[in-house]
């Protein structure tokens, strides 16, 4: 079809009214049963895959198209590649091998040359393709006795044997477009969901469009009418990738505006307060640092002191990889609260990390005349009740803590800063219960989960993102090993090494026993950021996987008798834990054989050797997250991964751990692997709104989409503009009851 015509198709007519426009746009939302051809059985067939409404049969986009639309001679045919041939059925052959086998077989010519084409257990074929039968077929070329062959290719009759008198080309672009290929459910078949949805888009063809004219414009973007035919049922490659850019940049652009609007709404809540972010505090607390800072570290902490003399919130995530140095960063912003006669929380997903911010912020924080606590589950209660009791009439100014900080009778005189540490491993709720103890209070998320810009955007487009890309102190070498179950004695022999120095090592394990029940480590946390890990399975084969409890005896008894071995798992009381983390950081551990439980936070600086046991059975950024726990002094760490990873892709994960120390670099990576829905996964907000966007790939779109949104809401953020009372809407229909 012209491109005209197909326009003037699409639209639904040039000069359909206004009146007219508004009914299609509200058919969207109507149910999906108003389409013609859905009738009661193929509605419900469509709402087993979710789609309840038109607006979701619109949006059911293809997820490959057959491209028939460059046709190739016979003879120019590459062996190999998927190409579409049009050609007049010669000879006919049917075979029957076996009792339920038919193969059909069909000699086809276009007069450069001769092709077979087969079908099997297709016995209706027989009928559908008659000898001179003219036929568009797509499939992969292959070589068969001398032949060129296409197996089971994909086919479009042209003209039927009883028709053909001479050949006629007439309609054959029509059939040999790209052909778009929709998920099909076990009651509607590809085809037809290709025909309800065409039927659809026909009653919908005037659809108002409620991205403003000036973005639109802006970005050259096609009409929402066009661009949802054209995602469908595209002319050519060029208008199937405009259309997806256009839908694409849409999706993100709502989705920034949706975590925008809600955060605004949130913030207006709460009271405004201007840090005062110059006093003698911070000079005192850069002369105590036993170090300078590092560049990333000074421009961080700039951001963050900007934002916190401004009057509104702050909401700033601070995105660095293990051991970029957050907590000193953190540091700052606490000392700022302080200058300002304020309070600051900060608080982390385990005990153990809470503890660590207590050892190494609170001897600087003494020095530096800021008072502080550490609250936790394991705080006794005469202590808790007498800590409470000073935070509540701000005699001290920092409480350190986890979750324990969130129980409703822990009050502050005026906490006006907040510091979620492992931020992801918090959910939304969380981050919330900790805000409100300071009402309009700022907010530092932190978080060693390497999220390249345009993912932090789709997650946290509410958010500012300061990066920590450097390390303080590059100067050590960590080296990464992938070695065989069979090999694990060159690991053994580096802990060895490193016994003879008084360095310490950690062996860590998937499991935390065997059992019955083999018993995996958890996650403290529900998670709300994509987790880089692949499945884990305890059952499976669990024999030969490492567990934490056997292992430790057994490395005791066998392998290294002279050395003291630790032990860390979730399974231990708080205070075994701490009395086990105090002896390793002490000395008077060598090994620590581990969980999970290690993997945020810890800081040992002695220890230079890790063993992760099974490492196939960890996703890349737990691996990496793992792998940050050595190196961490001025020696120079090994790491071992031991695995015999049977798939390939395991096998490339490993490999991109030994090849780069740049948690950036396997973030991207790990992403590039991943399908899109598995990157977002079901649990983001509004996740379930994004089926184009690939983060990776779309990048530049997300920044664009971002950066509009912004613009949008700072002139018009209750959308009383004309031009957005059709965006203001679709938000609301989109988003409706996702609010958290
Ligand atoms: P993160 O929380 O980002 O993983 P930490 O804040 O725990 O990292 O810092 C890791 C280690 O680096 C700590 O021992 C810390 O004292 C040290 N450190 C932080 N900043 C610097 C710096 N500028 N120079 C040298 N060492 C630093
Ligand atoms: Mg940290």
């Amino acid at each position: 079809m012209p491109r005209e015509s197909r326009q003037q198709k699409a639209t639904g007519g040039a000069n359909s009214s206004d009146c007219e426009r508004l009914i299609q746009t509200l058919l969207l939302d109507d149910k999906v049963s108003r389409i013609r051809s859905v009738k009661e059985t193929r509605a419900r067939g469509l709402s087993k895959i979710g789609i309840s409404t038109v607006r979701d049969l619109v949006y059911h986009f293809p997820f490959r198209y057959d491209d028939f639309s460059t046709i190739v001679r016979i003879a120019d045919a590459r062996l190999g590649e998927k190409q579409s041939i049009l050609g007049t059925v010669e000879e006919v052959s049917v075979k029957r091998p076996r009792k339920n086998l038919t193969i059909i077989k069909r000699q086809v010519l276009d007069g450069s040359g001769v092709l077979y084409a087969s079908w099997f257990n297709q016995p209706w074929l027989i009928r559908a393709i008659k000898p001179r039968t003219k036929l568009l077929l797509l499939g992969k070329i292959e070589h068969h006795f001398g032949y060129k062959r296409l197996n089971s290719p994909l086919y479009t009759v042209i003209s039927q044997a009883e028709e053909s008198g001479e050949a006629d080309d007439t309609g054959v672009n029509e059939l040999a477009g790209i052909k778009p290929v929709h998920h099909a459910t076990s009651d509607i078949s590809a085809a037809w969901m290709s025909r309800l949805i065409s039927e659809a888009l026909e009653a919908t063809g005037a659809v108002l469009d409620p991205l403003p004219v000036q973005l639109r414009i802006k970005h050259q973007l096609m009409s929402r009418r066009f661009a949802l035919k054209a995602i469908h049922f595209p002319a050519d490659w060029p208008e199937q990738r405009q259309a997806h850019r256009r839908l694409a940049y849409e999706e993100v652009l709502y989705l920034q505006l949706q975590l925008m609007r809600r955060r605004r709404s949130e913030v207006e809540l709460g009271a405004e307060f201007s840090h005062r972010i110059t006093g003698e505090v911070l000079d005192r607390l850069s002369n105590s640092l036993p170090f300078t800072l590092t560049a990333d570290q000074e421009r961080s902490i700039r951001e963050i002191l900007n934002d916190m003399a401004a009057p509104e919130a702050m909401n700033r995530l601070l995105l660095g990889d293990v051991g970029s140095g957050k907590t000193m960063v953190a540091a700052y912003a606490i000392a700022v609260a302080h200058a300002s006669g304020t309070q600051a929380a900060m608080m982390a997903p385990t005990e153990v990390l809470a503890e660590q911010y207590a050892l190494s912020l609170g001897p600087l924080f003494a020095e530096t005349g800021i008072s502080w606590a550490l609250l936790t589950s394991a705080t006794n209660r005469q202590q808790r009740h007498q800590l409470l009791e000073e935070v509540a009439s701000g005699r001290i100014t920092v409480l350190f803590g986890t979750h324990a900080l969130l129980e409703p009778d822990v009050e502050f005189k005026q906490l006006t800063l907040a510091v979620i540490d492992e931020q992801h491993r918090f959910g939304v709720a969380q981050r919330q219960a900790l805000r409100e103890k300071g009402p309009g209070c700022d907010l530092l998320a932190m978080s060693a989960t390497p999220i390249p810009r345009s993912l932090a955007l789709t997650l946290y487009g509410d958010m500012e993102v300061s990066y920590l890309r450097s390390r303080p102190r590059a100067t050590t070498r960590v080296v990464t090993k992938l070695l065989s179950r069979n090999n694990r004695g060159e690991a053994y022999d580096a802990i060895r090494e490193a016994l003879k120095t008084n360095q310490q090592s950690y062996i860590i394990c998937p499991l935390i026993s065997f059992g019955k029940q083999p018993v995996p480590e958890k996650r403290d946390q529900e998670e709300t950021e994509p987790e880089l890990i692949t499945e884990f399975s305890a059952e499976q084969d669990s024999e030969h996987i490492k567990a934490a409890e056997q292992e430790v005896v057994f490395l005791r008894n066998k392998v290294f008798p002279n050395a003291r071995i630790g032990l860390m798992t979730s399974r231990l009381s708080s205070a075994d834990k701490r009395k086990v983390m105090t002896d390793f950081r002490m000395g008077k551990i060598d090994i620590l054989v581990s969980t999970t439980v290690v993997e945020v936070g810890v800081d040992v600086p002695s220890a230079t050797v890790m063993i992760i046991e099974d490492a196939d059975r960890f996703g890349l950024s737990q691996l990496h997250q793992l792998r940050g726990r050595v190196g961490r002094g001025t020696d120079d760490a090994k790491v071992f991964l031991i695995a015999d990873p049977r798939s390939d892709e395991a096998k490339a994960r490993l490999q991109a751990m030994v090849k780069t120390n740049d948690g950036f670099k396997l973030a991207e990576y790990d992403l590039s692997l991943r399908k899109e829905g598995d990157i977002l996964g079901s649990r983001q907000h509004g996740a379930t709104a994004l089926k184009l966007i690939n983060v990776i790939r779309d990048s530049d779109v997300i920044q664009q989409a971002h950066d509009d949104a912004r613009q949008l809401l700072a002139e018009d953020p209750d959308f009383s503009h004309p031009q957005h009372y059709l965006l203001a809407r679709e938000l609301e229909t989109i988003y409706c009851g996702d609010e958290e």
